[in-house]
């Protein structure tokens, strides 16, 4: 029997948000729009363009941005939750609605690695799968959205298997080498069959994480073939520069970079694939919680590292963290455009940066700071406990 996702609310709420100083769109083939008003009606995009031009008419919110920027909600790539706001990482509470303070509105699980006595015989680690689907798709803190529901591949598991996880629901592995499975033939083989039921795939890259797990080098990731190189810049440690160059090279499949990795690996990897013209392939996540512990900021860190000491505009580095994620991992928000998921992220340079504004103080490694933050069409937060606090900030006025 086919799981059938639950059927979403048919609130008809009305969004406007005017006098929009700066529209993101999240798209690297064009990522600067010329737009000052989003309208969104339930949790869609309706309308995006000059307010004079979009039907903005019978709003049951309008929102002022007061001149800021506004941007796709950021996606990280790549977590580790276990169950509810709470991760044993750290043994914090609350760290995923922190993260919507750093402008994070949709998250995508690697594995539930870090369940306590995390079940790794095939029924368990199947019935942990669609536990952890199920209650993160019931459940978001603050809002986020988290695909989660990612089993780590370990040996006995057969071609039914991963026919009967998709059935359930599942759509995405956790990361390859994180199980038993650590040689690339096995590893394979068991991605293949996950394809082939449309359940996508993410490899670990690099030494290990914590005491237990072990190296993934180039050969097995090549050899593997998973659709997302996961920490291409090692999580944390990363792998000789010409392993790195040669991912990038031999394969045509995503590049994440991740905040808990090696940073000069990171802007290795960046340019190595803007030299081949591949920016496209590049999506930002944090690998987090982790050892050096839960990083509310993280993906804005990454987008700040990135444009400042990678040299890439600010508004391409946004992409990278949104559209570029989105469209890597097959999800429909991430891109400022009439149909997608109507998530969003206000900000504004912060108070007494040295930046001319927004864009020039990322370029200059500053953070942004956040003004509100939008899910589905309804206001998730607004000025953020986290980041450094924004110049001007957006105002609810209906
Ligand atoms: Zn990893």
């Amino acid at each position: 029997m086919a799981y059938d996702e639950p059927s979403k609310s048919a609130l008809q709420t009305k969004l406007v948000i005017r006098n929009i100083g700066l529209l993101l769109s999240g798209d690297l083939a064009n990522p600067i729009l010329d737009a000052d008003t989003v309208v969104a009606v339930g949790d869609r995009i309706a309308a995006v363009g000059k307010e004079k031009d979009v039907d903005t008419s019978g709003a049951t919110i309008t929102i002022d941005a007061k001149g800021t920027a506004l941007a796709p909600g950021l996606i990280d790539s790549h977590v580790h939750p276990v169950c509810g706001d709470w991760t044993p990482r750290q043994n914090q509470l609350g760290w995923i609605d922190s993260y919507l303070h750093g402008g994070v509105t949709t998250m995508v699980s690697a594995g539930e690695v870090h369940t306590p006595g995390r079940p790794k015989d095939v029924v368990g680690l199947k019935a942990m799968a669609i536990f952890a689907q199920r209650a993160f798709h019931a459940f978001r803190p603050g809002g986020v959205k988290i695909y989660a529901g990612a089993p780590v591949l370990e040996h006995g598991m057969v071609e039914d298997d991963f026919k009967e996880l998709a059935a359930a629901g599942v759509k995405i592995l956790g990361e390859v080498g994180l199980g038993s499975v650590k040689d690339g033939k096995t590893a394979h083989q068991m991605v293949s069959w996950a394809r082939k039921y449309g359940i996508q795939s993410t490899i670990h890259t690099g030494g290990p994480s914590i005491p237990g797990s072990s190296l993934i080098d180039k050969d097995m990731v090549l050899e593997t073939d998973a659709d997302v190189i996961g920490h291409v810049n090692g999580g944390h440690t990363a792998l000789p520069d010409d392993q790195i160059m040669a991912l990038c090279e031999r394969s045509t499949r995503a590049l994440e970079i991740v905040h808990n990795g090696n940073e000069r690996a990171g802007l290795l990897a960046l340019r190595t694939a803007m030299e081949l013209k591949q920016l496209d392939r590049v999506i930002l996540g944090t690998d987090s919680p982790a050892g050096s512990g839960v990083q509310p900021l993280g993906i804005l860190r990454m987008i700040s590292l990135l444009s400042s000491l990678g040299g890439i505009p600010a508004e391409v580095a946004i992409c990278l963290a949104t559209g570029n994620t989105a469209k890597m991992r097959k999800l429909d928000c991430g891109l400022i455009a009439p149909g997608r998921e109507a998530s969003f992220v206000l900000m504004d340079k912060a108070q007494h940066s040295a930046g001319k504004n927004l864009l020039d103080s990322i370029q200059k490694g500053d953070l942004p700071g956040i003004g509100m933050v939008i899910i589905d069409g309804a206001v998730s937060a607004q000025r953020s406990r986290n980041t450094p606090p924004a110049t001007a900030v957006p105002e609810v006025v209906t």
